[in-house]
């Protein structure tokens, strides 16, 4: 058990510690990271809006074409076994579908790939650090990648695609920047590597709408903005008026809302967290923990 408690993954039916997880060289997942998946948090020993991850989950397998054999509520309970048997209170829980390996020697048919599920998970993830972020965190525009095209490789469904974000990262972590902001090739703003984004006017709160993965946290965000009497838009944001804003904050299953306090050089909220997106990340951890939203880890 104390093993499982840095992490787990559930593979074939089976609990087995992380370290011992691994997928066969030639599986596609690994060869073409051909690969759909998605990550719900748990937090507080309870899965946050668990029937809207999986739900996204499956619509990624439909559109990607991968036949796990597995339903909704399949799904949902190898998760509740596998965190269960982590004993993790607060994790990060993958769910994963690869296109498997092709049995037929050379086989460049994507329709002979044995596709196989496989879920794991460890403690919870913040992508920028909870001092870090709710001092305001740093973001760094690419400049020699865009975005990859939504008709060539869909953001909608959640991919293991990342050349695109990599190349950005390496010109942010260059420069000393905790992360990166790709723009697609009309010139607006999309998203970063497993984050959504959101530019503030006044009251007004505004998201991409297309390009972009949908969110979970952003829809929460949506929600919230409802709640907390914040106007809010999907809309296309480009980059002109993206620098007007008042406020930028990130929104992330890792971490929730993170508020942003430098894009380039120029210094958004004073070069500090601005009150709109300081506001809604305490919300989110008030709204992460309310029993609306939550399903129970069953541990034994
Ligand atoms: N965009 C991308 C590319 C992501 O990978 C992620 C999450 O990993 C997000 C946005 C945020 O989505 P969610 O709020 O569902 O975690």
């Amino acid at each position: 058990m104390t093993d499982l408690n840095q992490g787990a993954a559930w593979m074939g039916g089976q609990i087995i510690p992380i370290t011992d997880a691994a997928i066969p060289v030639t599986d596609w997942g690994l060869t073409h990271s051909d690969i759909a998946y998605d990550v719900v948090p748990v937090w507080r020993g309870a899965f946050f809006r668990l029937d809207d991850y999986v739900t996204r989950f499956i619509a990624s397998l439909t559109a990607g074409r991968y036949d796990i054999g597995m339903d909704h509520a399949a799904i949902c309970a190898a998760l509740q076994d596998m965190v269960a048997a982590s004993r993790l209170q607060d994790a990060y829980v993958a769910m994963v579908a690869a296109r498997g390996r092709n049995p037929i020697a050379g086989s460049r048919d994507p329709r002979d790939c044995a596709n196989h599920f496989y879920a794991w998970c460890v403690p919870y993830v913040h992508i920028v650090k909870p001092d870090a972020a709710a001092q305001g965190t740093s973001v760094w525009i690419a400049k020699s990648v865009r975005r990859i095209p939504a008709d060539s490789v869909n953001p909608r469904v959640k991919n293991y695609h990342w050349g695109d974000f990599t190349s950005g990262l390496f010109e942010a972590k260059d420069r000393g920047f905790e992360t990166t902001l790709l723009l697609d090739h009309q010139g607006n703003v999309t998203e970063g590597p497993g984050f959504n984004v959101f530019a503030v006017f006044g009251d007004k709160v505004v998201t991409p709408d297309a390009g972009v993965l949908h969110g979970i946290t952003r829809q929460t965000v949506l929600d919230m903005c409802a709640e907390a009497g914040l106007t809010s838009a999907v809309r296309p944001l480009p980059l002109e008026e993206f620098w007007g804003a008042d406020e930028v904050f990130l929104s992330s299953s890792g971490g929730g809302v993170i508020p942003v306090a430098r894009v380039d050089d120029r210094h958004f909220s004073n070069g500090a967290a601005g009150p709109v997106a300081t506001g809604l990340r305490q919300r989110y951890f008030d709204w992460i923990a309310r029993d609306t939203h939550r399903t129970d880890v069953l541990y034994p």
